[in-house]
């Protein structure tokens, strides 16, 4: 359910229908849906994908990867994810849309159908960590800021939300200018949402999407069959098998490595 219509929910989701279980001799396949909401073609044009539509549509595609390929006899621990690790598969996946050979293939212009220039995706590349460090300092000052509250022991008599902001950013010395994604009003995750106390898990899963993704590049193919099939075996289909981290070992090989993350967000080489 790709498109923006009125009435629906905003956002972007992947949502399981029916999981998978078997009963005896019967096998029920799991059902998966993905909903966006892509802008609408303009009347008579067709409709394009901007980037940050495309990165929606792979990220999504990995949690509903996650959803399909899921097997297993018991339906509690079929396909579940903890909260670190619900992120790896989508975004796991978003990394191939970056990638020049996938970028060929899906990135056409839509008049000639030639694909995307070398040129466009060298440009496309180097704008990726465009105010990086900007973005990466509001971000963990309001995953910070999220464990603050969470870690708050008494209750506080005329709480002044703004004076604990301000506190806060300067016991761990934020810059000045430091602005927090979500400021505490309105921080829906962690206090209407399911992400109490975890708003940080967005970069534990990031650590180990490009751990994981690292195993395919250090292959030195991207769809290398072999990383392929482990990756589906331990983590898309037996997630729930063992503990989080047992299960990403036996894919891995080891315990993920914080440098892949490091070197996308350019801080080493
Ligand atoms: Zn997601």
């Amino acid at each position: 359910d790709c498109f923006v219509r009125k009435g629906k929910r905003g956002g972007a989701w992947c949502s399981r229908l029916r999981g998978y279980s078997c009963a005896g001799e019967r096998e029920v396949l799991p059902l998966v849906t993905i909903s966006c909401n892509f802008s609408r073609a303009a009347e008579g044009r067709p409709k394009l994908l901007s980037t940050s539509e495309v990165k929606t549509l792979f990220h999504e595609f990995g949690h509903a990867l996650a959803g399909f390929l899921s097997r297993g006899p018991y339906p509690q621990v079929t396909g579940s994810f903890p909260r670190d690790m619900v992120e790896l598969p989508s975004q796991l996946n978003e990394h191939w849309a970056w990638e020049p050979e996938v970028m060929k293939h899906y990135a056409r212009d839509y008049k000639t159908g030639r694909p995307i220039s070398d040129a466009l995706i060298a440009k496309f590349k180097e704008s990726e960590n465009f105010l990086k460090g900007l973005y990466l300092t509001d971000f963990y000052a309001t995953a910070l800021l999220d464990l603050e509250w969470h870690t708050v022991l008494r209750p506080v008599e005329g709480c002044d939300v703004a004076a604990f902001e301000r506190a806060f950013l300067k016991r761990y010395d934020f810059p000045e200018h430091t602005a927090l994604r979500f400021r505490t009003t309105y921080y829906n995750h962690i206090f209407a949402s399911s992400y109490p106390a975890q708003y940080y898990s967005y970069t534990w899963s990031a650590v180990l999407d490009t751990d994981a993704f690292a195993a395919f590049t250090g292959t030195g193919d991207i769809f290398d069959p072999e990383t392929a099939r482990r990756y589906r075996r331990h983590i898309l289909t037996e997630a729930g098998y063992d503990e989080p981290m047992a299960q990403y070992v036996r894919f891995r090989g080891a315990v993920p490595d914080v440098k892949p993350l490091m070197r996308r967000y350019g801080l080493a080489e």
